[in-house]
């Protein structure tokens, strides 16, 4: 086998190459790994051919110059594929509609749910399959119920005792999200807390009602590891933080809402945001702080929408969701629906459309990243959601190429994995998302998920759905 990285990127497209190769067969499915069995080792060497190709990289798609993966990572992306000894590849022959992706990065997963009205709770059984079969190969949960079980599922998701997602722990929330926040915590107390969640595999920590002090604490002890920061801020009201000061500190990212001088402190974020319009001194002078920090701003549109009026264009099914429901969960959603509208969330939605397409106007489009946010009370799931999240976007006025790149490339340099993630580029881990139709034109084509690869594993997008169908909640109580 040629180990060659290949030579020139954009040498452009070889027609000619599947004449190289020794076995070309349609979609093997015996490398496909479904829900329930073990995950298995990557095949030693997988080709994909045909179909289109959006690499990360650029605003089109291509057709699609041959990927060949090899120990879970991408050898060639185009190049010199016609070199190697291809004997004992697996291939998967793609038709010319099938576009592939990178795979998808939601940076707020939420795995919470509350079916039951009892309180938030971790779903790790379905949820990470659903994930996987969305696409989204790799999630951020942006504060975790119980840190605990969260990492133990992504320990059991590495050792392949459960299919799922790449799991970037957040460990638990700091700040007054986390049940039994002690407001008189030490900087000292903070800092100890991040060495053990750093020692446990968290590298993004999250906070949630924090106080400055505290967040200044969470920051340099985070920082002293490599590692960062993101935060759910406020206006400065009742002495939280308002994201234009934390910038000033180091945070590296901010949920939600940009903050500036437009968010008073005498009321709450959300109160000022209703008002917030493009145009105003404040929110260009906030947007351009980003810029200038390079301060990643996870923009959780769609996640508003599921408080308000539910605009019927995005928040339509496209997947019976609510049929993923375990029986008992689903009676007890079922008793609690329809929810009262949010007036101020719906106003929200149709509010941060207008600023999120400013953002990207003043030049913040590398900074965005995609965050469902949508701690699931059983109506709509997470796992479906990047698809409503990145219809959104589009709708808003990102072109469609600089959404995707707000789910793969800007969430990988937001996580500091950019080297090993995000793109389709020889060297990466291979991570894929097939879809029938092409994203770039109608972007509610990335609902069309029919394969997904995570490091170098083939993945039946359908099989994965249906493997926990009427299990989602099951055994949460109530
Ligand atoms: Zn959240």
């Amino acid at each position: 086998m040629d180990l060659r990285t290949p030579g020139g990127r954009g040498g452009g497209v070889r027609t000619a190459l599947a004449s190289a190769w020794i076995m070309v067969l349609p979609i093997l499915l015996s490398a496909c790994v479904g829900e329930s069995g073990e995950e298995a080792a990557p095949p030693n060497s997988l080709a994909i051919l045909g179909g289109h190709l959006w690499s990360g990289t650029g605003d089109q798609a291509v057709p699609n110059p041959g990927i060949l993966i090899r120990d879970s990572l991408f050898l060639t992306a185009g190049g010199d594929l016609e070199d190697g000894d291809l004997a004992g590849t697996t291939v998967i022959q793609l038709s010319d509609d099938d576009h592939i992706l990178p795979g998808l990065f939601d940076l707020h997963a939420h795995y919470a749910v509350d079916f039951y009205g009892e309180g938030r709770v971790d779903e790790d059984q379905a949820y990470p399959a659903l994930f996987l079969a969305n696409g989204v190969t790799n999630t951020y949960p942006a504060g975790e119920i119980d840190p605990v079980k969260m990492q133990a599922l992504r320990v059991r998701i590495e050792t392949g005792q459960q299919v799922g997602p790449r799991l970037f722990n957040s460990g638990p929330y700091f700040g007054t999200a986390r049940q039994g926040w002690n407001r008189e915590m030490t900087p000292e107390e903070i800092r100890s807390e991040v060495d053990h969640w750093y020692a446990e595999g968290v590298r993004n920590f999250k906070a949630k009602g924090i106080q400055a002090q505290h967040l200044q604490a969470l920051i340099d002890a985070a920082h002293a590891h490599g590692a960062t920061v993101t935060a759910h801020l406020d206006s400065g009201y009742r002495n939280s933080v308002n994201p234009r000061d934390a910038i000033a500190i180091g945070l590296d990212r901010v949920e939600h809402f940009l903050g500036g001088d437009a968010m008073t402190p005498d009321r709450s974020a959300y109160a000022s945001l209703v008002e917030m319009t493009p145009d105003m001194p404040e929110f260009r002078r906030i947007v351009q702080l980003y810029i200038d920090n390079g301060t990643y701003f996870d923009a959780t549109l769609s996640a508003y929408g599921y408080w308000g009026e539910k605009d019927p264009e995005v928040y339509s099914y496209f997947e019976p969701e609510m049929d993923y429901l375990a029986p008992e969960a689903r009676a007890a959603v079922e008793a609690r629906l329809p929810r009262e509208v949010n007036e101020q969330f719906e106003r929200i939605y149709w509010v941060k459309r207008d600023l999120i397409r400013a953002f990207y106007e003043m030049g913040g489009g590398d900074l965005i990243t995609l965050g469902t946010d949508h701690p699931s009370w059983g109506e709509y799931f997470t796992p479906f959601s990047i698809h409503r999240e990145l219809h959104t976007m589009v709708l808003a006025g990102l072109p469609p190429a600089a959404a995707l790149r707000t789910a793969t490339i800007n969430a990988a340099r937001a996580l500091q994995v950019e080297d090993r993630l995000g793109t389709v580029e020889a060297g990466k881990l291979a991570d894929l998302v097939i879809v029938t139709g092409n994203p770039l034109q109608d972007i509610t084509n990335t609902r069309r998920v029919h394969t997904v690869v995570r490091a170098g594993v083939v993945y039946d997008s359908r099989a994965l759905m249906e493997g926990v169908k009427g299990k989602v909640g099951e055994g949460h109580g109530g």
